[in-house]
């Protein structure tokens, strides 16, 4: 893989819409990288700029994540320019009210997205939190699944409760055809609290689902088209003046691809071992000291590979 260094001075010159990953990027868990906010308020300034964060994060609501944004110090960021997985498939799901309106959605997921999916989607779900038939003993749970009422789409995400029963009933509602399956984003792991300690997401959940059915999902979240096209539908994009700051191969930098975007990554490789804010990347960047490997970087698809 070829390294090529791009300067603030550059980017400022050449493009003029600027997507932000969230989580690794502009923050790690509750700290903000170091020049991220500045960076942000530059852009947001000056008036030929567009900015948009793109995150994959689908457990808050947007007024939750505004909360979060202005606690951390991103305040200068209004309500439209954040894009999630939760808002992109609230969007699809009234979109399509002949299918969805007021109708039951199985939704392996959290609280907060199913108040997103009812609030903004316009339907009903259930399946959130424990499943109480996995109280029951070795194979017995089977007979009290009740598969009695028929979903117009199986939506999976993250969900600290998914458990086997889960599985059974997703894989079975989506036996008919007519049910859509739905997933907002496929990050299979991401950082935690913990150093070092991973935490399963949206891409472990779905991907058991569907190792069980004969069904490929829908995904909303980076680096799917959904997400791409809802950008679109906000904002008059040049691809060739837009780019995609990310901290993750699979889902940032596929993104900006997909959608000939430049991309940008301070990491050469999709781990979470490293911590950002230990590089100081954004700073770097607005200090023009890009002389460091670990500082800002176009991203070829080849690195993909
Ligand atoms: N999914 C969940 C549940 C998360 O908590 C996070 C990060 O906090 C992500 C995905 C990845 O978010 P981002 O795309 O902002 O890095
Ligand atoms: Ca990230």
């Amino acid at each position: 893989m070829t390294v090529d260094r791009i300067s603030k001075d550059e980017l400022l010159a050449n493009y003029d819409t600027f997507l932000f990953d969230a989580d690794g990027v502009l923050w790690t868990g509750d700290i903000p990288v170091p020049g991220a906010i500045e960076w942000i308020n530059l852009l947001l300034d000056d008036p030929s700029k567009k900015v948009f964060v793109l995150t994959n994060n689908s457990t808050k609501t947007l007024d939750q994540y505004m909360k979060k944004i202005e606690k951390l110090g991103f305040g200068h960021l209004g309500s439209d320019n954040v894009i999630s997985p939760a808002i992109v498939l609230a969007d699809y799901l009234k979109s399509k009210p002949e299918k969805f309106a007021g109708e039951n959605i199985y939704l392996i997921g959290t609280e907060n997205l199913k108040a997103t999916l009812e609030n903004d989607g316009g339907v009903k779900c259930f399946g959130t939190g424990p499943d109480s038939i996995r109280d029951h003993t070795d194979g017995d749970f089977i007979h009290h699944v009740d598969m009695s009422i028929s979903p117009r789409a199986v939506v999976c995400s993250y969900d600290a409760h998914f458990s086997y029963p889960k599985i059974m009933k997703a894989a079975n509602f989506l036996q008919d055809p007519n049910v859509e399956y739905l997933v907002t984003n496929q990050d299979y792991t991401f950082p935690g609290p913990v150093p070092g300690v991973v935490i399963p997401g949206s891409g472990a959940t779905s991907a058991s689902i569907t190792a069980v059915t004969d069904r490929q999902p829908t995904v909303f979240g980076k680096p799917h088209k959904p997400m791409a096209d809802f950008l679109l539908r906000r904002a008059k994009v040049d691809p060739k003046r837009t780019v995609m700051f990310g901290d993750r191969l699979d889902t940032d930098i596929m993104f900006g691809n997909a959608n000939g975007q430049l991309s940008i990554t301070a990491r050469q490789q999709n781990n979470e071992t490293e911590e950002p804010q230990k590089q100081g990347w954004i700073s770097k960047l607005l200090k023009g000291q890009n002389s460091d490997p670990s500082s800002w970087q176009k991203q070829s698809h080849s690195s993909l590979l």
